[in-house]
């Protein structure tokens, strides 16, 4: 079963009382130990882990992570600034970019790495500066994502380098006298355990075209359970063929090659809820549904609106009555696309879920909110403000770690023109 061991109901609704909803709520404890599970990695000759941290780039998660040991991948030009303005050694930054940032010079010259993602990427680093040490993000030729949108290699992806411009990569390199030093790949979110193995294995053929790489980053895409009928991907089990090849690759050419993972979802998606209020319950009779409107939707949560993806649900009722209903749980957007509980991987569907009775106004905690949610919001739409942030520390006190924002903060950029 789906349990809230994030919070307990308490915890929930005094947090809800004092910083008001929808809050997300960051567990410190349960991000150490995704850190320290990660870290255990299986691997031959030195293991770095870098946090994707597109994944939740509060500056709190980043300094949490960063003294764990984990390195950071960014990417955007924005995200790696905003990075070393959480404190971050510009070294433990690597760049892996789809629009390669104007201001490029000024992030190198800061000491981040990158791994260029493009044949013109190449070209563009090589012309500012002949010489580097860059990383080449490969498209491996194969892909496995939890869904279309998040599968990122194969030749329907436009992400990195197909494989089978291996020598153009050379060619450019030379051009530029840049060394290649590490090889990347990343194939998506929630791959296929098995897919992401063979895929691990393709890469590290492509290494061996690559002499001068020493560093070979497989990054990210471990599945985890958000609810119950979801597997997650043990860590060990797919990372010990890996370590194998890489050491035959050692007993049979000499070269020791430190690995790199790149989790996201990994973690931080099981370490943070959603703390919402029900604001209003409605049905549409006996042939219809019953809905719980939160006061949250898309605007925090848009995962299942994007993918079908499923987060479970709990509601925290003030005065338990022990009945249940099945309950469609839907946002507060004007848009019958804000629904929580979809069916999976059919965001249009509805589905219902079987919780305890409730009343307006009780609190209702959306789980699986850590990767994704408050960092890929669909924010200010129907002009709701970005919501606040919360971690609890190991002794279960909330401290604010991201304010919610105001309506001016919303309208602050828009200029009127003269006469309106
Ligand atoms: C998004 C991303 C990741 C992390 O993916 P998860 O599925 O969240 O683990 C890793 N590396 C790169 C380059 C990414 O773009």
């Amino acid at each position: 079963m789906e349990t809230l061991s994030l919070l307990s109901p308490k915890l929930a609704k005094q947090i809800a009382v004092n910083f008001g909803t929808p809050i997300y709520v960051y567990d410190k404890a349960a991000l150490e130990k995704q850190a320290d599970v990660a870290l255990a990695f299986p691997n031959a000759f030195g293991l770095t882990v870098r946090f994707a941290m597109k994944a939740l780039p509060n500056a709190a998660v980043l300094r949490i992570f960063d003294r764990k040991g984990l390195h950071f991948d960014a990417s955007s030009g924005y995200e790696a600034w905003r990075a070393i303005r959480a404190g971050i050694a510009p070294q433990k930054i690597s760049l892996s970019t789809q629009e390669f940032p104007d201001d490029f010079a000024d992030l190198w010259k800061t000491g981040i790495k990158v791994n260029a993602c493009s044949l013109s990427q190449i070209d563009r680093i090589g012309r500012q500066f002949p010489g580097a040490e860059i990383g080449v993000r490969l498209n491996p030729g194969k892909g496995s994502g939890g869904t279309g949108k998040t599968n990122v290699g194969g030749p329907d992806s436009s992400f990195g380098i197909w494989h089978e411009y291996v020598d153009n990569v050379l060619d450019l390199a030379r051009q530029h006298r840049l060394k290649i030093v590490r090889v990347h790949t990343h194939i998506g979110s929630g791959s296929d355990p098995v897919i992401w193995q063979q895929v691990s294995q393709m890469s590290l053929e492509l290494v061996k075209k690559f002499p001068d790489a020493t560093v070979l980053n497989l990054g990210g895409g471990f599945k985890v359970a958000r609810v119950s009928s979801e597997k997650g991907t043990d860590m060990q089990t797919v990372g010990i063929p890996i370590k194998e090849a890489i050491e035959k690759l050692a007993k049979e050419t000499d070269r020791q090659l430190h690995l790199e993972i790149e989790p996201g979802t990994f973690l931080v998606a099981n370490c943070g809820v959603v703390i919402s209020r029900i604001q209003d319950i409605v049905d549409t009779g006996t042939a219809g549904h019953r809905f719980l409107k939160l006061d949250t939707g898309m605007t925090d949560i848009l995962r299942p609106s994007l993918y079908g993806a499923q987060h479970p649900v709990f509601t925290v009722p003030a005065r338990d009555t022990g009945k249940k209903h099945d309950y469609v749980v839907v946002g507060h957007c004007c848009e019958s696309g804000d629904l929580v509980t979809c069916a999976p991987g059919d965001p249009e569907a509805l589905s219902s879920r079987s919780l305890p009775e409730v009343q307006i106004d009780d609190i209702c905690v959306i789980g699986g909110a850590g990767a994704y949610c408050s960092a890929m919001s669909s924010k200010n739409y129907n002009s709701f403000p970005e919501s606040a942030e919360v971690l609890i520390d190991a002794n279960g006190k909330p401290t604010l770690i991201r304010r919610r924002q105001m309506l001016e903060q919303i309208i602050q950029n828009e200029i009127l023109p003269e006469g309106l």
